[in-house]
């Protein structure tokens, strides 16, 4: 992979899956200050891989909560730019190329375990953030290239997961774990066999795993930046992996503290006591919702953009929880 000749960006990559609550407001005027306060492109990427599971008029309900919060994308769905399309349903074709280059590397395996399977091969207490890690019970002993990936053989009916060894991965690297300095959670250091396995690379349904989807949209837009909810912070091992085997740029990572109630729960989406469009819809200003977002990120009290951008530290301080409440 060629790195795109384009100014860097930071991106904001919402799932339309339901209206933006505090929490992606917060994720998303972050990462917007950082782009403008470092001169970026900020990008709006949809991560809509099930675009069955997008509710009907819910990007549009998305976009028009952040306009509300006066944050405009200089690419995106609606705005086009030179790396679109900027939803990942459209991109398929160069998720097939991802990962036909990792299949040439070797590195990938047809996997038919079913959820069910791999949670009871695992052996406790490993777990990861994607759920058990993955035992191996598919991996062959030899690394094979797969070939024609749109004929991988299906196996009693069942279709094939494509998963990446990981061990191998790292032992082609010359690596031994996946180490990267986050600008808001400092030095990781992951050791990715132990802790997260083989991960998969491409869903049984054919569509490619969000880890795919993201690490080579990330590079191919030039996304130079990439601030986020620290609970991405283990998939940006797996990226920060998937990128070095395609030899392509590693973003800048900061990934910072979530927006918590009083009682320490994450928000959800479906929370409506906290969506922005409560807001929006009750002809409210943005103004007081984004001072009191400024104020959980230490930044002044105020719904100026350009003054926020400008008073905006991307560093540990941003590394705990916002409570909201
Ligand atoms: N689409 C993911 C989400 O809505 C975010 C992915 C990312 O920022 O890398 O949680």
């Amino acid at each position: 992979m060629s790195a795109p000749l384009a100014r860097g960006a930071t991106r904001f990559a919402p799932t339309p899956t339901g209206r933006l609550h505090v929490g992606n407001a917060r994720t998303a005027l972050l990462s917007w200050l950082w782009g403008r306060s470092l001169g970026l492109r900020n990008v709006l990427r949809v991560e809509d891989l099930d675009p069955a599971a997008i509710p009907a008029g819910c990007l549009e309900g998305q976009y028009a909560d952040l306009a509300w919060l006066g944050l405009v994308w200089d690419e995106g769905p609606r705005e086009g730019g030179p790396f679109g399309p900027y939803r990942q349903s459209a991109r398929g074709d160069r998720y097939d190329a991802a990962l036909a280059a990792l299949d040439a590397l070797g590195l990938l395996y047809p996997c038919y375990c079913s959820r069910r399977e791999v949670a009871q091969a695992t052996r406790a207490p490993h777990a990861s953030d994607e759920g058990p890690v993955y035992p191996g019970t598919c991996r062959p002993t030899l690394g094979a290239v797969l070939g024609d990936l749109s004929a991988v053989p299906t196996r009693a009916g069942r279709p094939a997961a494509l998963r990446l060894d990981v061990a191998r991965a790292l032992a082609y690297l010359g690596w031994s774990s996946v180490v990267f300095d986050d600008r808001v959670a400092g030095p990781q250091a992951f050791d990715v066999v132990e802790t997260m396995g083989d991960f998969v690379v491409r869903r049984s349904d054919g569509v490619a795993a969000y880890q795919t989807a993201c690490a080579w949209d990330d590079a191919e837009m030039a996304c130079t930046h990439v601030l986020r909810g620290d609970d991405l912070l283990a998939s940006a091992a797996r990226q920060a992996l998937l990128l070095a085997l395609w030899g392509g740029p590693r973003p800048v990572y900061a990934h910072v503290g979530l927006v918590v109630t009083p009682s320490g729960e994450r928000l959800a989406k479906r929370d409506n006591a906290v969506t922005i469009e409560v807001d929006r819809l009750a002809g409210r200003p943005p103004h007081a919702l984004l001072a009191r977002l400024a104020a959980t990120c230490g930044l002044p009290a105020s719904h100026d953009l350009d003054t926020l951008a400008a008073a905006l530290t991307v560093g540990p301080a941003l590394a705990q929880p916002a409570v909201w409440g």
